[in-house]
């Protein structure tokens, strides 16, 4: 019960945010989905101190521990995702860094699972919605350190357990930045399926306690929080875990840190979108402030030491990839291209030992996987690779004289939700 034990041994600290999981996120004034400066502050804490945050998982619990992808295919994607915060820390102030370390992460006892799906290129799609082009979903249960998914048989991990999204308000011309750079980019091509950016939208905007006429304004423009931007985000970097010390750039007053998108595990690049293994859980944090530390750092974009806690898979089969598409179509040092095709290579090969090609890209979203950028200077191609960790499979996969045998029996699958 090592999750309970952790709970209690943070419980120590003062929990400042509670989150109700059989309740709405929107009813709860500690919560909120978009970036604006006039968030409320939730709660203040000093330099030195150290709390416990709760949050939902990112998409506030429309996603259930079932066997149906209608609620991967069905949610609305302009809700995500549910931040827990804002934090103010006294005396921090504009140019500061905000240092936090992330003492510990975890599941919350009553909620001992998270979610794994694609979405449907129709609704949000994914890093290869050409290739999965609907929703499916599966679940994977939490079990301490480990987890195993009874829609992907034949593999358990232990979890790189982190919170996909965290970081400090923007202030209002950091927010007029980022809203009038996407809104062009989102001009150039309109009408695109996915689109290219998910601009502000008032009717499902959650702005935390905020009344009157600041809710109306924070619905209007305050931006949403899909991408990762200047201030950190959704970076969603599996690194990122328990144990980690970040440093944050400080926009205004009091810092306003808000976090959320608790993952239990994820492999590199996050390539199935919705998302890793995702879950609701607790954070237990330490923050700290360097005065002036952005311009005696040169720092625009955060900066992290990772966790000194690591599972230890050091056996890898790693899967090259190039720039040329799936066409055969020549492109320039292009490093998305590059993964995309070292990833398309792990499925089809994990596809010769019975898993379906879900499964397959299933195992590449939620697996301690690395992606690395391998080569960006050898005219025409870029070269990308995916570590597949061998260790966490119960057979070999490792390829042999014999061939690959079918360890994995058909019969069961990630459920598929078709689109209506
Ligand atoms: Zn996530």
């Amino acid at each position: 019960m090592h999750q309970v034990m952790s709970k209690a041994g943070a419980s120590a600290s003062k929990t400042l945010i509670e989150v109700d999981l059989s309740e709405s996120p929107y009813k709860n004034e500690m919560i909120h989905n978009r970036w604006h400066p006039d968030v409320p502050i939730v709660a203040w804490v000093k330099p030195g101190d150290d709390f416990v945050i709760q949050t939902y998982d990112w998409t506030g619990g429309f996603i259930k521990n079932n066997d149906s992808a209608d609620d991967v295919r069905d949610i609305d994607l302009t809700i995500v995702h549910f931040l827990s915060g804002p934090i103010g820390v006294e005396g921090a102030e504009p140019g500061d860094l905000l240092v936090v370390d992330l003492l510990d992460v975890g599941a919350l006892p009553e909620s001992l699972w998270g979610f794994n799906g694609f979405f449907s290129k129709k609704n949000g799609g994914g890093f290869l919605t050409d290739h999965f082009p609907l929703a499916q979903k599966s679940i994977w249960d939490i079990s301490g350190v480990y987890t195993h998914s009874r829609h992907v048989p034949g593999v358990s991990f232990a979890g790189l357990i982190h919170p996909g999204l965290i970081g400090c308000l923007p202030d209002q011309k950091l927010l007029d930045t980022w809203n009038a750079r996407e809104a062009a980019f989102i001009a150039t091509d309109p009408d695109r399926v996915p689109p290219l950016a998910a601009p502000p939208f008032a009717a499902t905007a959650h702005g935390g306690s905020a009344k009157g006429a600041v809710k109306d304004k924070i619905a209007a423009e305050g931006a949403r929080t899909v991408p990762p931007r200047e201030h950190g985000g959704n970076c969603d970097i599996k690194d990122l875990s328990r144990g980690s010390k970040i440093y944050f750039p400080v926009y205004v007053k009091g810092a306003g840190l808000s976090m959320g998108d608790l993952h239990f595990s994820q492999g590199d690049g996050e390539i199935t979108f919705c998302g890793a293994i995702e879950m609701a859980g607790w954070l237990h944090l330490k923050v700290d402030l360097i005065k002036g530390g952005v311009a005696k750092y040169g720092i625009k974009n955060p900066i992290f030491k990772p966790s000194p806690i690591v599972p230890t898979y050091n056996d890898y089969l790693i899967f090259e990839g190039i720039s040329v598409d799936e066409q055969g179509k020549q492109h320039y040092l292009d490093v998305h291209i590059a993964y995309r095709q070292a990833c398309l290579n792990a499925i089809e090969y994990l596809s010769k030992f019975g898993y379906s090609r879900a499964q397959a890209y299933a195992i590449l979203g939620t697996a301690p996987c690395q992606g690395h950028i391998s080569g960006v200077v050898d005219i025409p191609n870029a070269c990308a690779t995916l570590w597949l960790p061998t260790e966490i499979f119960d057979f070999d996969v490792m390829p042999s004289a014999a061939g690959p045998v079918k360890h994995v029996k058909p019969g069961v699958d990630i459920p598929m939700s078709p689109d209506v």
